[in-house]
């Protein structure tokens, strides 16, 4: 007797974001373009806070980001004031579409 089972292999793994915790406070997000959901869908509250370092030639490189994950909150109440404390001035840029 011929005795067979089912073997089910994905086409293909996706990663997907399921959240994104601030490295400094416990808020998360699943839209890390929006913090702040409940500003409603059109509100933006982003934060992007990383490095990039590495060598890019022509036909190969390699870059290592290092990021932090950060809220608003602790982007404005936290990173900002400390950055000031070390003599920094951070620059304000806007965008009017
Ligand atoms: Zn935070």
């Amino acid at each position: 007797m011929k005795k067979t089972r089912k073997l089910i292999r994905p086409a293909y793994v996706k990663e997907v974001l399921e959240s994104i915790t601030c490295d400094l406070c416990p808020a998360t997000t699943t839209d890390p373009e929006n913090w702040v959901i409940e500003k409603g869908l059109y509100h933006r509250d982003e934060v992007i806070v990383q490095g990039k370092r590495g060598d890019v030639y022509p036909e190969s490189g390699y870059l290592q980001w290092v990021i932090l994950d950060l809220c608003p909150t602790c982007f404005r109440d936290k990173l900002i004031p400390w950055f000031h404390s070390l003599g920094g001035q951070p620059r304000t840029e806007e965008m009017d579409f």
